[in-house]
């Protein structure tokens, strides 16, 4: 049997081994033959400390092209890679480590927890002196490939279990989709403890043969530098509104780049025109989660709808569940459940197995989707549902506002209360009564926010999503 992933990932270190896979801006360049290498050096060391099929590999370093190796490392011995996102705490990581119970845990610089770490730099110091060939653990499309845990803004963190076959079917139909080929440069600005750094942007990439040109946390000046080099860039929706806001950022310095792609959050449809004014290119917005991987892209070739992200990829099966509307998809790519919870597959999943992602959504009359807001996010005010996104589009065109965020508050007569977080525009000064007022024009009474908070930006966790369960902690405690 082969090794689904390690097979996918590793194709074009046999048919052109001396092609760059990544490219540091320093200058600094690896082939796909030296990728290959280096992943069976580790791979012999995680084995020797230990390291079998089906366990966890947790990590949590620094971007650098040695975590592509690693990671590679782990999908050729079968074991379960774990990103973590670079900036939990250890009180936070000793409680992921503690339900994941990893074998080995990498780390830059040892952290004062009970499980057993080694740094990255040891690992790969004693790699050094390992066979360039490893022969690869046989896995199939089930095997457990990788296990994160959900960047969900509310709750205790799950664990996302995605096997084999899931990340090459997401990495192989959405690279297809999108067009990429082994000429493709993308400019990888994204985290690499995240689905959409590792799985979407890195995968799509390396499957094709393309290359990256790996960069460090997003920065403006250094996208600037790198982006006439690149064919693809793939970013969240605060990428491209920072871009924007740089006079430097023009058609011509954009002109280079085929694809740009936004999603892991919700664009604003001024941030899609204003984009599309600047660089007369528009971007492809897609949605997905961490448990299923892409699921619907606006086309690359066809209409790119502002507002919608796109149709469902092929092999995606999406529906609406009746009265809640709900998106409920199943599919290749949808991972199978979540790690030591059982419990969770009779809410998570349907009865007849659809995986609920808890996005409320709108299919139009051409088949594309829209996301109109997260269920628990749903507000019910006096026993009416007001969908948080409508509202604040509402907002968002007011003069003056750069952006808003609507949650519900407890409300002693109405359950909960419609309430608006309002952030300016950059030398505008922001009216609360005239806002409400504003919005009374357009809106029903009951969809109107009962209050109006100014605030000088929005709680946003690694990926640009507004983090709505803090923001009402934030409102709550004022
Ligand atoms: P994560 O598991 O961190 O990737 O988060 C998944 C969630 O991000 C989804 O359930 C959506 O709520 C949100 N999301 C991802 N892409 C988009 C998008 N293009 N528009 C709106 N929401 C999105």
């Amino acid at each position: 049997m082969p090794n689904v992933l390690a097979d996918a990932l590793l194709h074009w270190s046999r048919s052109d081994p001396g092609r760059v896979c990544i490219r540091m801006p320093s200058g600094e360049q690896w082939t796909y033959s030296e990728l290959a290498r280096r992943s069976a050096q580790l791979a012999h060391v995680l084995h020797r400390r230990g390291v079998q099929p089906g366990d966890r590999v947790a990590v949590q370093v620094e971007k650098c092209p040695e975590i592509f190796a690693l990671n590679i490392a782990c999908a050729r011995i079968g074991a379960v890679y774990v990103p973590l996102n670079d900036t939990y705490t250890s009180q936070e990581l000793a409680g992921l480590l503690d339900d994941c119970h990893p074998t080995v845990f990498v780390v830059d610089e040892l952290l004062d927890l009970q499980v057993p770490q080694i740094t990255l730099h040891a690992l790969l110091a004693n790699a050094l002196t390992e066979l360039y060939e490893f022969v690869d653990v046989a896995c199939g499309d089930t095997h457990p490939a990788a296990m994160l845990f959900t960047s969900g803004t509310t709750g205790r963190p799950k664990g996302a279990v995605l096997s084999h076959g899931n990340l090459v079917a997401g990495a192989r139909t959405l690279s297809a989709f999108w067009e990429m080929t082994q000429n493709d440069v993308l400019l990888h600005t994204l985290p690499i403890f995240h689905v959409h750094g590792l799985y979407v942007a890195a995968y799509n990439t390396l499957v094709r043969g393309g290359s990256m040109i790996l960069l460090g946390a997003f920065s403006v000046d250094d996208i600037l530098r790198e982006l006439p080099k690149a064919t693809v860039l793939m970013g969240v929706p605060t990428h491209y509104t920072r871009l924007l806001a740089d006079k430097r950022f023009t058609a011509e310095l954009a002109g280079h780049v085929r694809l740009f792609t936004s999603g892991s959050a919700p664009m604003l449809g001024t941030t899609h025109a204003h984009f599309e004014t600047r660089t007369g290119q528009t971007i492809v917005e897609r949605y997905g989660l961490t448990e299923t991987h892409i699921l619907t892209s606006n086309p690359y070739r066809g209409e790119r709808k502002a507002g919608t992200v796109g149709l469902p990829l092929p092999g995606v099966n999406l529906r609406l569940a009746p009265d809640s509307n709900e998106i409920e998809v199943t599919g290749p790519t949808v991972f199978a459940g979540y790690w030591n919870r059982p419990e969770l597959r009779g809410t998570e999943f349907s009865a007849d197995g659809w995986f609920k992602t808890g996005d409320i959504g709108r299919i139009d009359a051409d088949g594309y989707v829209e996301i109109v807001g997260r269920s628990k996010d749903l507000i019910i005010t006096g026993g009416l549902n007001v969908y948080p996104k409508e509202v604040e589009e509402i907002l968002n065109a007011l003069p003056g506002i750069l952006e808003s965020a609507v949650v519900g508050l407890p409300d002693p007569d109405f359950g909960e209360a419609v309430t608006a977080v309002v952030v300016a525009e950059p030398g505008s000064t922001l009216d609360p009564a005239e806002i409400r007022r504003q919005a009374r024009e357009v809106l029903a009474p009951f969809k109107v926010p009962k209050s109006v908070h100014v605030m000088e930006s929005l709680p946003r966790n690694a990926l640009g999503k507004v983090e709505k369960a803090r923001l009402r902690e934030i409102l709550s405690a004022q």
